[in-house]
């Protein structure tokens, strides 16, 4: 995919500000810190485009960031972060159930894994909620770079054992360090846009 045009549209933190425009959405998910901005940049091209706003203790967002004018990457907030307080987590769980819940243009979810670690609760948590919502996951687990090559096999077997992840959802081996994945990310979520 040759990304010539990215542009931050609105970062919104309720469903009024979302856009209302009929193209279609790709939603990115992870745990705080995992490689999510990382793993936007590198796709578009961009040093610095995805912005940490989900850094904790930064005001939570979905950023709509608007690809060649003709699709939406929405980075949705950063979770698992443990210092957050339960209000904060409330505020969260609410976000994600609104977005989820109305998005008619959404038609799958990047969820990013750090593929050096077990998945955690959260990660497998929030893959659940996804395949409740009945959507296409496609698994990204980053930081490859980090890792002997003789064992991505196994790395990539666990996660998806521990997700229990659906035989037609896909985990792709990622690094945003050496660009590694990016051309399999791209052709997997062609299909979607
Ligand atoms: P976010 O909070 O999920 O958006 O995470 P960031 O994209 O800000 O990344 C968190 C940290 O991990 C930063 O220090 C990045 O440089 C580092 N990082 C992200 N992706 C990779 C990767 O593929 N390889 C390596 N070695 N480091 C990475």
């Amino acid at each position: 995919m040759k990304v010539t045009d990215a542009e931050i549209v609105i970062s919104a933190v309720s469903k009024k500000q979302y856009p209302s425009e009929h193209i279609p959405e790709i939603a990115l998910a992870g745990r705080s810190n995992v490689g999510k901005s990382s793993f936007i940049n590198k796709l578009i091209n961009r040093k610095n485009l995805a912005r940490t706003s989900s850094k904790p203790g930064k005001t939570q967002t979905l950023n709509f960031y608007k690809i060649n004018r003709s699709f939406y990457f929405v980075d949705v907030p950063g979770y698992g972060y443990a210092k957050v307080s339960k209000k904060e987590r409330e505020k969260w769980g609410h976000m994600m159930e609104e977005y989820f819940e109305t998005r008619e243009m959404l038609r799958a979810v990047v969820l990013i894994t750090d593929i050096r670690h077990e998945p955690t609760r959260d990660d497998q948590q929030m893959y659940d909620f996804l395949k409740y919502y009945d959507l296409p996951v496609i698994v990204i687990g980053t930081k490859l770079d980090k890792i002997a090559k003789g064992k991505r096999v196994n790395y990539l077997n666990r996660t998806r054992q521990v997700l229990e992840m659906e035989a037609e959802d896909v985990v792709i081996p990622f690094s945003a360090e050496t660009g590694e994945g990016k051309d399999a990310a791209w052709s997997n979520l062609k299909q979607y846009i």
